[in-house]
């Protein structure tokens, strides 16, 4: 018999020890839901934001003729190109990526504010003394719970160059590649800006002008002056001109050029 009583007492303190921290962990969380203040601003905020978990990705197929092509192949160059020229809608991808970067970034900024708010409990809130033995230790379980909610931002952006080389018979194949994450990406259109503003330049304008351009405009403009007719034959000395001048903001483009003899450009640099 004593024995007995004495198996029900020990049960009754294990099941104490097993139980009562379930109980009051679920009686802690009750308490939060229907007394914490900032544990329901953040949940209405989280249920007004939801981030879908997304993930673009590109990928940019280039084959190279050789060998050495493919070793010297700069794949950021095409990285960049394939974004400017916005394959794929790449580039509209990005900036929608950017959109909804920016309304996470709102959300968590929201986040922020309500987990630093300071919020007024009275101290007869705290009913269950054996869940929390005051305000502050409420308060604190509070925070830590609600850090525990803060979204991820789970969108995925990416752009793979994948270069490839096939020997003849194709009895070998060689891969170059590289995939480019959202941090690559968003250097991109700085890089490509300066580009831009670099080919404007009369430097660059300068540089641009090649041998082979001037053949195409000597040969479209009849291997004459487009003003006197003049031509080699002649005895004139062609030149190639910029209709617009490269320091009037003139590009080197076949547009833009034209034939002259050297007379006709005299003159109309004086002119100017
Ligand atoms: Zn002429």
């Amino acid at each position: 018999m004593i024995k007995n009583s004495m198996y029900i007492i020990i049960s009754y303190f294990i099941c104490c020890i097993i139980f009562t921290p379930i109980f009051i962990k679920h009686g802690r969380k009750k308490y939060l839901k229907d007394k914490g203040v900032k544990y329901k601003r953040i949940n209405d905020l989280n249920n007004d934001n939801e981030f879908e978990k997304k993930i673009f990705k590109y990928t940019v197929f280039v084959n190279v003729e050789t060998k050495k092509k493919l070793d010297n192949i700069n794949l950021l160059e095409i990285a960049l190109n394939s974004f400017d020229n916005n394959e794929g809608n790449v580039k509209e991808k990005y900036y929608s990526f950017l959109e909804e970067n920016k309304r996470y970034n709102s959300y968590v900024e929201e986040f922020n504010n309500i987990m630093d708010k300071d919020i007024t409990y009275k101290d007869d809130i705290v009913i269950g003394t054996a869940l929390f033995k005051d305000v502050t230790k409420f308060k604190e379980y509070e925070l830590k719970k609600c850090r525990k909610l803060l979204k991820k931002f789970k969108y995925k952006f990416l752009l793979r160059i994948y270069a490839t080389y096939d020997s003849p018979k194709r009895k070998k194949h060689w891969v170059k590649e590289k995939t480019f994450d959202i941090n690559d990406i968003s250097l991109f259109p700085i890089i490509l800006n300066q580009r831009t503003e670099y080919q404007k330049s009369k430097k660059y304008q300068r540089e641009i002008m090649t041998d082979s351009l001037r053949y195409d405009v000597l040969k479209r403009d009849k291997y004459k002056c487009v003003i006197c007719g003049a031509s080699a034959s002649d005895g004139a000395k062609l030149e190639v001109d910029h209709i617009i001048p490269i320091s009037k903001g003139g590009q080197t483009t076949i547009d833009n050029l034209q034939t002259l003899c050297m007379s006709c450009n005299r003159g109309k640099s004086n002119k100017e």
